[in-house]
């Protein structure tokens, strides 16, 4: 049985608002664990943990982590990444097989030295910085968010043992395993799942991975701020694809980072669903 981490860290802005009650009946399978810095889960209370300043310096400048500090935003943007660092650990463990993780700040804009969009620290970034110093040695990130993933790329434009595959805006493709895919606007969901199919399956089933993150965003959903013309279902069947490519490729270890996106009714219609599908429930 699929064992299934949701880390539930502290956010702030609307679109989280019927979390974590939109849970229900997820939270009480046997096969799911909450980890909450706020909330107690049937296992006891459980505390998040920030992120250590040691491992921030992994990835970030001392100067873009201090120009962090000075937003007021610090603690928040600490705990946010600090949920995917502890979800892809509990994975390296095997406490659990895959997981997903609320934020409050994104991911994929942050940088070595810079941060914008709201994002401060890179959790995927930081996660696998902390998963090399344990031996693992190759991993893979799936961007579906509508916008470019340009501090991810930053991060890893030099590092041959991370495949970058990101829907964006354009089309690019080097020899690092950095790749781009434009995705034009009104795209249907078909022919979004179509490039994904052939974009991202083939490229991570030869790289072969050891672990996939997978930077989950739903702006590009009708009506959303970067609106490609992308139903809510399409999340769910990209879910589906996505989840069997790492059941096949490295045995499930899929980590889901919940990135852009501002409508709440998206986000408690999609967000259950995703998690539904990571620990095989079959809603
Ligand atoms: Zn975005
Ligand atoms: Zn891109």
């Amino acid at each position: 049985m699929t064992r299934t981490g949701i880390f539930f860290t502290h956010f702030q802005g609307e679109r989280l608002r019927d979390f974590p009650q939109a849970l229900a009946g997820i939270l009480d399978e046997e096969n799911v664990s909450y980890y909450d810095a706020v909330y107690e889960s049937r296992d006891g209370l459980y505390y998040l943990e920030p992120l250590s300043e040691e491992l921030l310096l992994r990835v970030h400048s001392s100067a873009m982590v201090e120009s962090v500090r000075l937003t007021g935003d610090y603690e928040s943007a600490s705990y946010s990444a600090g949920g995917t660092v502890q979800a892809a650990e509990k994975v390296f463990c095997g406490e659990i097989d895959n997981a997903f993780v609320f934020t409050g700040f994104g991911d994929h804009h942050a940088g070595k030295d810079f941060y914008s969009g709201m994002c401060y620290f890179n959790g995927a970034a930081l996660a696998i910085a902390n998963l090399k110093d344990k031996g693992i040695g190759r991993f893979a990130i799936v961007d579906t968010d509508c916008h470019h993933a340009d501090g991810t790329r930053d991060i890893f434009k030099d590092d041959g043992n991370v495949l970058h595959v990101c829907f964006c805006h354009q089309d690019y493709n080097d020899s690092y395993n950095n790749v781009d895919v434009m995705i034009s606007y009104r795209t249907s969901d078909e022919e979004y799942l179509t490039k994904v199919r052939e974009e991202f399956v083939p490229r991570v089933e030869s790289f072969k991975p050891e672990y996939i993150f997978w930077e989950y965003g739903y702006d590009a959903t009708q009506g959303e701020y970067g609106d490609k013309g992308l139903t809510r279902d399409c999340h769910i069947k990209l879910a589906q694809l996505i989840k069997a490519v790492a059941d096949r490729v490295c045995e499930g270890r899929l980590v889901v980072v919940l990135c852009g996106g501002s409508g709440r009714e998206l986000a408690t219609y999609t967000i259950p669903r995703i998690i539904s599908c990571l620990a095989e429930s079959g809603r």
